[in-house]
Parts: structure tokens; sequence; C-alpha cells
């Protein structure tokens, strides 16, 4: 498609700022163990409020992707660095500090390791549960390129949440994520519930010349493939190399795409311009005892 863009940000886009003493401390914590997070390494303008509230969203597997998504603002390369073995431990440590009762888990995609990665999911997982038991595990998974056996490995461990974003529309994904596929991510979040029981989460960003059809037809393909919470936003882009905004969607569009993916069946829905995936990710928590 040929794309316009959307001009100057509106008024409801200006980002809030909302540092303090909290948020030196995740910073100088998360510094202090080498990690990497998706809050720093994709730009998201929550930075600010989120690590001010003592939380952050961990990025495994370093901070180099293999793909190419035109929206992501992670460092790209066919053959990042091997992982750091010490980084499971790592970030178990540095999660036992933080007053959490939820954390997120992400990963950069590394289509370069046989297992994409599973392994050092698994390690992950295993540390922060054995040094804090208490705490619910939200794992934001790549598609492992759809290997059954490396997804099997991380559902197994039962996370508390398995999420995966569709991200986009099926009519974008060849521009905007030409590596993946809509329907390799759909049967994942089915196999999560399917086959694992699991409680299930996807998102997707709105903004980059999807239609409002779309976004339904989307939610209900979500609903049909046993996902139980979504997260809509809106798309900004990281920097002119990256895909442009096709159009900022107002607060009122986002309440209305609130309004159906309520109707579809969602147990819990987040839908607003600076919602992200694991945006107050525990509030989402609260629902997964009374989910099926
Ligand atoms: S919304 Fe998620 S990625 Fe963004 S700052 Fe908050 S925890 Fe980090």
């Amino acid at each position: 498609m040929e794309r316009k863009g959307a001009g100057k940000k509106p008024e409801w886009l200006k980002i809030r700022m909302a540092s303090g003493a909290s948020f030196a401390s995740t910073r100088r914590l998360l510094d202090h163990h080498s990690l990497n997070t998706v809050c720093r390494s994709a730009l998201c303008p929550n930075l600010q409020e989120c690590w001010s509230r003592g939380t952050a969203t961990f990025l495994l597997l370093g901070n180099i992707c293999t793909r190419t998504c035109r929206f992501c603002a992670v460092g790209k390369a066919a053959q990042p660095p091997a992982p750091d073995p010490l980084e499971p431990q790592n970030i178990a440590l540095a999660v036992e500090s933080m007053r959490l009762k939820h954390v997120v888990l992400t990963s950069v995609t590394r289509d370069d390791l046989p297992d994409g990665g599973a392994e050092h999911w698994v390690k992950t997982i295993r540390a922060i549960r054995s040094s804090k038991p208490s705490l619910s595990i939200e794992c934001l998974i790549p598609d492992f390129q759809g290997n059954e056996s490396a997804l099997d490995m991380v559902m197994a461990e039962a996370p508390e949440v398995l999420n995966h974003n569709i991200e986009t529309v099926p009519s974008l994904y060849s521009e905007v994520r030409p590596q993946a596929s809509y329907n390799r991510s759909l049967e994942l979040l089915q196999r999560a519930k399917k086959h694992f029981g699991l409680s299930t989460k996807s998102g997707l960003m709105v903004g980059m010349g999807e239609t409002a059809v779309e976004v339904e037809t989307a939610l209900g393909d979500l609903i049909r493939h046993g996902c139980d919470m979504v997260t809509i936003g809106q798309y900004l882009q990281p920097s002119a190399a990256h895909l442009p905004v096709e159009r900022y969607i107002t607060p009122e569009e986002f309440e209305a795409y609130r309004g159906v993916a309520e109707a579809s069946g969602f147990h819990h829905v987040q839908s607003g311009p600076f919602v992200r995936s694991s945006y107050h990710a525990e509030a989402f928590t609260n629902n997964i005892e009374t989910l099926p």
C-alpha cells in the first residue's frame, strides 16, 4: 500500500513524564545485572511510567533479533551473539529484588538457534520459580517458526499467562512482519489452550492501515482460537527508517474496539493509545482464576 503518513502527533499521544526514586532504582537494578528489557530496546512510550512503578518486561536471548519486522525498534542481524548462559539466573536475581507479584518475560526471535531459544526460556522460568515461587509469570513468546517441540517445551512449564501477539491484521503481514504468519500465530494460541489449558493473551497495534472491520475480524479469529485476553494499542513509528504511522486512532475509537472485544467474549481487554502487550499486565492476572 502507498503510505501518506499520519502527520503530527495528536494531543492525546503526548508522553506523560512520571519519573522518581523508583524509576532510578529500577534502572540501576537492570544495569547492575546487565539485563535487557523490551521497554528500552523497543523504545516503549510507557517506560517512565512502568519503571517508576517498579515494573519492567525482561528481554531474553540478547537484544538483537533475527527478523526484520518493520514496526519494531529492536536491533536486527542474521547471526546475533550466542545467548548469555548467565541471563536466566541474573533475571531471577533482579526479579527477586523487585516488589512484583507478576513478571512478564519476552524475547527476541532467534531463528538462528535450533530450538529458537526454547531451552533458555525454560531455564529462565525455572530460575524465577525457584527463587520466588509465589510470582505469576507471563511469557510473551515468539512463534518459534511453528516448531512444536520448542513451543511445547515452554508451554509445559505452565506459565500463568501465555502471550503471543498477532500484532496486526493478515492483509498487512507481508509489509509489517514479513517472516511471520497470521495462521501460525493463531495456531500457537490454540495449541496453548487446547493442549496445555493455559490462559492465553494476544495483542495488536492499530494505525498501520488496517480497517475497523479487519480489526473486528481479527478479534473474532483470536476468540475462535481460544484467546482469553487482548491488548489493542496505537502503533508509533520508532524512527524514520520504520513503517510510518498511517493514522492516529482516537480515544473514542479505542473505546469502540474495547466494546467489540468485550462483546466477542474476551475475559479482559485493554484498549487505548498507550496500551502495549505488557502494559499493566498484572491487572490481567486478577482474572486468571476465573478463566475456563
Ligand atoms: S508497557 Fe511493557 S514494555 Fe512498555 S515500559 Fe511498560 S513494561 Fe516495559
